[in-house]
């Protein structure tokens, strides 16, 4: 579980979210949605501490996240995965080995069981063939599959995706929500900072909208894509959708 209490983060003197209350239970899908700079991407980087509070607590599995420091930090970033719009693979590394480095140097994994383990990664999100391609080989959808790969490698309970599908062509964009859509529900929590609106209503239990670092509307997607309350809501799903 995650929890947002009194979270507050500015920026010198722009406050960039404001007060923000939120749970996400064990396994739920969270969809983020929001008009740019409306501070999503902070939202989800505040989880695991890519950007620190100015006020408020997180608590990540009822342990507040603001003590952590060194140890403590890796082992939070280890339960809770990031995959970034940019991918970040490392360039001078082939897929199966982005995947087995942290394995073998983190996990402490032998050789032989990193690479077991990182084929059936690769063969989880459909690239099996591509194993021994390095970044720059691979298409912007494969990279970001490698990406998800390489989160799944350290067995997170918690995976943030900051906009993992906006780097890409628009023929790219199914293949790696069909990889998201796999881990919906399989006890992994998600939170999904998207703009991709199908998908956020075919797979999110739950749809939070921020604007002017508050959650001004969270409803079921049914709810929220159909019959959204907040003005400022009408108007964002008026010109995404
Ligand atoms: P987008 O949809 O464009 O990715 P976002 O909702 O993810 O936007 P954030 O990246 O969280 O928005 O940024 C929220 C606000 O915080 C913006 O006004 C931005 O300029 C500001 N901001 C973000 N990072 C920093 C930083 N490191 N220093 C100063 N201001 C920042
Ligand atoms: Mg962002």
């Amino acid at each position: 579980t995650v929890a947002f209490r009194g979270v507050t983060k500015r920026y010198g003197d722009n406050v960039v979210l404001n007060g923000i209350d939120l749970q996400v239970a064990a396994g739920e899908v969270l969809a983020v949605c929001g008009p740019s700079g409306s501070g999503k991407s902070t939202l989800i980087r505040l989880i695991n501490q890519l950007e620190t509070l100015s006020s408020g607590e997180i608590e990540v599995d009822g342990q507040p996240t603001s003590t952590l420091s060194g140890r403590s930090l890796r082992e939070l970033r280890r339960h809770v995965g990031f995959v970034f719009q940019q991918f970040n693979l490392y360039a001078h590394l082939n897929a199966l080995d982005n995947i087995t480095l942290a394995l073998r140097h983190i996990h402490g994994k032998s050789a032989d069981d990193a690479q077991a383990i990182a084929l059936a990664l690769l063969a989880r999100v459909g690239l099996q063939d591509k194993a021994h391609h390095f970044p720059s080989q691979l298409s912007g959808g494969q990279q970001q599959r490698v990406a998800i790969a390489r989160t799944l490698a350290a067995d997170p309970h918690i995976i943030l995706f900051d906009e993992p599908t906006s780097a890409l062509d628009p023929e790219m964009i199914g293949e790696v929500l069909q990889v998201m859509k796999s881990l919906a529900h399989s006890g992994i929590t998600l939170i999904v900072v998207t703009h991709e609106m199908q998908f956020a209503r075919e797979i999110a239990d739950r749809v939070i909208f921020i604007d002017g670092g508050e959650i001004l509307e969270q409803a079921a997607p049914e709810q929220f894509f159909s019959a959204p309350q907040h003005p400022r809501a009408q108007r964002f799903l008026q010109k995404v959708l």
